[in-house]
This record gives C-alpha cells, sequence and structure tokens, in this order.
C-alpha cells in the first residue's frame, strides 16, 4: 500500500467497516480499478458486528462469533479491496491524511468516506457511564450476559438480593424493548431449570422510558401493542419518568423513585462517536457530522460522511434520517456513486432515501412492523418477519446457519443456548 503521493491509483479510504462502510466498499470494489481508484477500509476490529442482535448476545440467545464477520472474508469477495486494522484518532483534513492512535503511520486519501458510527449517549446522568452498561459493541453485550450470569450464580450461591434479581433497562425504544423481552423470555422459559435455588417470582425486569410511551418512532397502536405484549410478560413499564441517577447498587427515577439493582442496561440513546467530536466541521444535535445533500461535509469536497455519525436528509426534508441500518447502508452507496462521479468527471447527485419501514420484537410471536407503504404488522406475522429480515442481511453464510439453528434450538424446544461466565 503506497504512502506517498507517487502512488498510481488515487486512493480511496473508509472509515469504519460497520453498515454504512461496508456499503461503500460494496458500491466502490467493482468499478475502481477501472476508475483508477484503489480503496482502503480501516476499522479498530477486524470484524463486522451485526449490532440489531447484540441484545441476543446480551441475553445469551446467540454466541458472539454468530454476528461477527471477518472483514477480510468481506473483502475476499471484493477484490483489491485493502484493510487496515487500526483506531483512528483524528482527519488532517488540509494534509488528507488519517492519523492513528499509538503511533501508526497516517494514511493520505484523496476521497474520504467517514462511517465510524456512533456511540452511547449517557447525557450525564449522574452514575450512568460508570454504573450503567450499554450495549452498542460485542464488548458491551458480552460485558451484559457475563454480569447476568455473576449476578444470578451469586444469588443461586449465598441467597438473592432484590438488587441482584432486578434489571432496569433506561430507554423504551426497540433495544430496550427487545432486550425486556427477552429477558422476560428468559425468566420464563429457564430461570427456574437453571437455578431452582432461585424463586423466579422475586426477579424484576423493569423499563424506564422518559416519554408517554415506548417505541416512539412507531404507530402509537404499535407500541400500545408491545406495551401491553411486555407486561403480559411480567415488564414493569415505567413511562413518562427519567434516570436521574445511577449507583452500584440502585437507580433513582424522576418521581423519588428507588429502585434497587445491580444490573442497568443503558438504550437510552447515541451519540456520533469521538472521532466525531475531534473533527473541526459542523455539527448537529447529537454530535452528527452535518453533510450537504450529497453527503459531503461543507468545505471539503472530497469527504463524505455517511451512517450513524452524519445527519443525512431525505430530499426535501429538514430532519436527519434515524440512526438505522438502512439510512446507513443506502448512504455508503450514495457515497461510492458519488466518488465515482468525481472521478468520471461529473456533478455530485442529492442522496435520496427509501424509506422501507421499521421493525421492533418482543418475544417468540410478538413483534411489530410498520412499512411506509402503511401496512402494520403485529403478532406472529410481525415476528417471522422480523426473524427473515434479520436472517438474510446477515452477512456470512456460517452466521446464518449459526444463527438458525440457535433460534430454531430456543424457540422450537423453547430452550435457550449454553450460557457461560466468559471473561471472569
Ligand atoms: C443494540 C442495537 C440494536 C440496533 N437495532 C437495529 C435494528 O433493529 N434495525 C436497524 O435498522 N438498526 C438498528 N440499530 C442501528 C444500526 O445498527 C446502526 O444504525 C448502524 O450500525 C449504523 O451503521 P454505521 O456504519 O454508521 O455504524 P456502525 O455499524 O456502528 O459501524 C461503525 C464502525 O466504525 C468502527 N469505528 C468506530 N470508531 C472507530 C475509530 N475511531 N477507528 C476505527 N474504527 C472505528 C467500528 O468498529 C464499527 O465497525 C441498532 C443499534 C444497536 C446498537
Amino acid at each position: 500500500m503506497p504512502s506517498d503521493r507517487t502512488r498510481p491509483r488515487r486512493r480511496v479510504v473508509i472509515l469504519g467497516a460497520g453498515f454504512a462502510g461496508l456499503a461503500a466498499c460494496d458500491g466502490l470494489a467493482a468499478s475502481a480499478a477501472e476508475a483508477g481508484l484503489e480503496v482502503v477500509i480501516v476499522d479498530r476490529h477486524t470484524y463486522n458486528t451485526f449490532q440489531p442482535l447484540l441484545y441476543q448476545v446480551a441475553t445469551a440467545g446467540l454466541n458472539p462469533g454468530d454476528i461477527a464477520y471477518p472483514v477480510r472474508s468481506f473483502l475476499h469477495r471484493h477484490g483489491g479491496v485493502g484493510f487496515r486494522q487500526g483506531v483512528v484518532e483524528d482527519v488532517d483534513f488540509d494534509a488528507r491524511e488519517v492519523r492513528f492512535s499509538g503511533g501508526d503511520p497516517p494514511l493520505s486519501y484523496d476521497y474520504l468516506v467517514l462511517a465510524t458510527g456512533a456511540t452511547t449517549n449517557f447525557f450525564g446522568v449522574k452514575g450512568a457511564k460508570e454504573h450503567a452498561l450499554a450495549i452498542y459493541t460485542m464488548e458491551d453485550a458480552v460485558a451484559v450476559r457475563d454480569r447476568a450470569a455473576a449476578l444470578l450464580e451469586h444469588a443461586a450461591t449465598f441467597g438473592p438480593s432484590e438488587a441482584a434479581l432486578t434489571v432496569v433497562i433506561v430507554g423504551g425504544g426497540p433495544t430496550g424493548v427487545e432486550m425486556a423481552g427477552t429477558l422476560a423470555e428468559l425468566r420464563r422459559a429457564e430461570l427456574e431449570t437453571t437455578y431452582p435455588e432461585i424463586d423466579r417470582s422475586a426477579s424484576r425486569i423493569v423499563v424506564v422510558e422518559q416519554l408517554g410511551r415506548l417505541l416512539a418512532s412507531f404507530d402509537a397502536r404499535l407500541a400500545r401493542y408491545a406495551l401491553q405484549a411486555l407486561e403480559d410478560r411480567g415488564v414493569e413499564v415505567r413511562l413518562e419518568r427519567a434516570v436521574e441517577e445511577v449507583t452500584d447498587d440502585h437507580v433513582v427515577l424522576s418521581d423519588g423513585e428507588q429502585i434497587p439493582t445491580s444490573l442497568v442496561v443503558w438504550s437510552a440513546g447515541v451519540r456520533a462517536g469521538d472521532l466525531a467530536d475531534r473533527l473541526a466541521t459542523e455539527k448537529t444535535r447529537g454530535g452528527r457530522l452535518e453533510v450537504g445533500d450529497d453527503l459531503r461535509l461543507a468545505g471539503h469536497e472530497e469527504v463524505f460522511a455517511v451512517g450513524d455519525l452524519a445527519a443525512a436528509r431525505d430530499r426535501g426534508h429538514d430532519e436527519p434520517l434515524a440512526q438505522l441500518a438502512q439510512p446507513a447502508m443506502q448512504a455508503g452507496r450514495h457515497a461510492a456513486r458519488q466518488i465515482l462521479r468525481l472521478q468520471a468527471g461529473r456533478l455530485t447527485e442529492a442522496f435520496s432515501y427509501a424509506d422501507k419501514g421499521i421493525m421492533a420484537t418482543i418475544g417468540r410471536r410478538a413483534a411489530v412492523t410498520e412499512l411506509r407503504s402503511g401496512v402494520r404488522l403485529k403478532g406472529t406475522l410481525a415476528w417471522l418477519s422480523w426473524l427473515g429480515l434479520h436472517v438474510v442481511f446477515l452477512l456470512g453464510f456460517r452466521n446464518r446457519v449459526a444463527v438458525l439453528s440457535n433460534w430454531a434450538w430456543r424457540y422450537i424446544s423453547w430452550r435457550r443456548g449454553a450460557r457461560v461466565i466468559a471473561g471472569t
């Protein structure tokens, strides 16, 4: 990989091998050589994480390897694209160089695609960063799984405490709902057989949401269905209350209620990551990078920003698109097309988003799906479409087979995969 300006082809550097970065890579790979481009993708990990199923790793329904896919295996199908593992520290827009942590040599670029995603937003809530666990990365999900398993083992051996048997989930969006629903099923289907020493009626799962409803981005009827489905599974939902403080053994809500807990799962919101914070460019709410309608940064016509770290807007709309997989993938592909146009001496085009809808699952035979066509599904049909879509979008045949067999084992036999206390 020549590092100086004498390299024969112009270099596209893609930062981040998530949904957006891999989509950009996909869009460039086939035509890059012919267009006189070399493509290098950079990530701090050697694998891509399928974030929508992280909560299943956190609840021991899936193994981490089932939802991780090696970047180099992806690139194997995209001949000629280079990979570099490294933590990006900063970008020098003037020198057109990416800077890495740990003193790794910089990487120069002619075109840059920023796609490093987002991270957990604790909104400055007292004690949240120290005591709550997020589920944004694989490490996060494994940490939640390990903490839950360690608490249960401790309770089984030394006797339960209220805090040890109470999980508080902060945030009633799709991740919070999915996490709560899965934990409730775990309690119903397995707690008694795996931990006969523990009285399952003493365990609590509490969702705290500061708005007046769950699933704020969904139709109100679907949100009511989700609320009912969670309550039917014994989940306590506190609406219109915010978490004001998290300690190592309780949370304090805005109405003064204190809930004893040793496991707080934070799924209340995201902000663009640390790299976005460091970049000297215009930001909007949540630290997302402002982009023009072609997804370029203002004043840097060779730099695109896509996915969760950017505030892409659909043509004719003021509100940025939601931080979801579809907008990220479509923006990644758009950036790839624009780079090929620029390389061919053509003008860029505005991004427009093809909305395919949203979905969330509560548990076995309970999910909600809202299509932009106006079709709304709930219950078994929505759940089956949720299962199918998540398998289709997973990277790698092996992962699809692993996830399908884990789900079949779990949902047909109504039992769970082995849970191990890893890393403790
Ligand atoms: C728990 C959870 C559940 C979700 N469920 C859904 C869902 O059901 N449906 C849906 O549509 N969306 C869902 N999302 C959102 C969806 O996953 C994101 O919108 C999507 O991943 C954004 O893609 P991205 O490429 O912008 O970022 P990411 O997929 O986060 O990829 C960013 C990449 O950049 C790398 N990176 C970050 N910083 C650096 C750095 N400094 N140096 C090097 N590499 C770096 C990361 O390792 C990562 O590989 C969920 C997200 C989470 C966390």
